[in-house]
């Protein structure tokens, strides 16, 4: 194998360590956007919660109320009833005392409507928490069950890329060093007189120097290796 062919030979593994470093992110994405789902969702638990405990105490305080004026409008009727109390006195606070216990349980049975719509909503929302929670188990599970044999092909092409860039000029491993997880096409062969990654037309001397020899050059522009196609 000449210079040209190793470097490129070294990208090709490069390239499939990159694979699998995309891999390793995919199966960590999941497992993040599932949690990242499971969170909103304790949120809107808690939203939901917090908001039937206001109902809650909602309907506490008007029942509170309805309970006092009712006794209120009894009483009145008792004294009425002993003549202790004005009949059209009475009448009157007592017409006044019935509105207001209807107002407040109509505003009661806003408040019970309210809530139980809330309750399914809480009830949906805990199920979906449960689903989660088991999605995220099982992503965590398959990116156990992937990871070691990821891990063992890595270090397959991490040892094959060093032996291979070991037998290259230390400049030109330098520089695929550098470069191996930044540039997009590293290794690129020419295409005419231009660079394979970027389209910059090379000088012609450079050009005839990769055709004719195992020389290695390095495009100005985008500092990839320029090989003969
Ligand atoms: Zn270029």
């Amino acid at each position: 194998m000449n210079l040209q062919q190793q470097l490129f030979k070294a990208w090709r593994v490069q390239k499939k360590v990159l694979r699998i470093h995309k891999e390793k992110q995919n199966l960590r994405s999941v497992i993040e956007k599932l949690t990242d789902e499971y969170k909103e969702l304790l949120h809107r638990e808690e939203n939901l919660s917090q908001a039937i405990a206001s109902c809650i105490a909602k309907e506490e305080d008007l029942d509170a109320h309805v309970v006092q004026y009712a006794a209120d409008l009894a009483r009145t009727q008792e004294q009425m009833n002993f003549g202790t109390l004005n009949f059209d006195i009475g009448t009157e606070q007592a017409q006044a005392l019935e509105e207001k216990i209807d107002a407040l349980e109509e505003e009661y049975f806003t408040f019970v409507e309210q809530r139980e719509s809330q309750e399914k909503e809480i009830f949906v929302t805990q199920q979906k928490i449960k689903l989660r929670v088991r999605s995220i188990q099982e992503a965590q599970q398959a990116e156990q069950n992937k990871l070691p044999d990821l891990d063992a092909q890595e270090e397959k092409h991490e040892e094959q890329l060093e032996d291979l860039l070991s037998r290259v000029p230390l400049a030109n491993q330098t520089h695929f060093e550098d470069l191996r997880f930044q540039h997009s096409n590293l290794v690129a062969h020419l295409r005419d007189s231009f660079c394979g990654a970027c389209g910059t037309k090379q000088p012609l001397k450079i050009v005839g120097d990769l055709m004719r020899t195992t020389a290695i050059h390095v495009c100005r522009n985008c500092k990839a290796f320029c090989i003969a196609p």
